[in-house]
């Protein structure tokens, strides 16, 4: 993937990032666009395009990616008062950028899981 895929550029160094986890298999680092008081992203370093293919591909990767997201958590202070993880998949799901990311949100009160519910 590569030069096409933005994460695969901040794992390169191509692009910048706040990093502020990395093991030798995943990458943490600052959302862009935060949506909550913390937000960070970690990914696995290998190019796979969403959870499931990562999960199906490689479970032991899956469960590095789960591993630094509960470290990142504990760092951010998230542990007592709780987060959020998330890992938006595909068209319904939301998913804007093809590179397998869970989403480390809180800081605050997070509201509903979700914007809307089924009518
Ligand atoms: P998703 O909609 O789950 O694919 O989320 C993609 C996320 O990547 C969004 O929350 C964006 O704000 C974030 N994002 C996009 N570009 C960058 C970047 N260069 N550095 C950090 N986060 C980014
Ligand atoms: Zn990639």
């Amino acid at each position: 993937m590569g030069s096409d895929c933005l994460f695969c550029r901040i794992v390169a160094g191509e692009i910048p990032a706040t990093v502020v986890r990395e093991t030798p298999a995943t990458l943490a680092f600052r959302d862009i666009d935060p949506k909550a008081p913390v937000h960070v992203l970690v990914i696995p370093k290998e190019h796979y395009a969403d959870v499931a293919t990562l999960a199906q591909g490689d479970p032991a990767l899956a469960g590095e990616v789960l591993a630094t997201a509960a470290a990142v958590a504990e760092d951010e202070g998230l542990l007592g008062d709780g987060f959020r993880l998330m890992f938006n998949t595909g068209a319904y799901g939301g998913q804007e950028v093809f590179h397998a990311h869970a989403h480390v949100l809180g800081g605050a009160p997070l509201g509903p899981m979700l914007a809307r519910s089924i009518a």
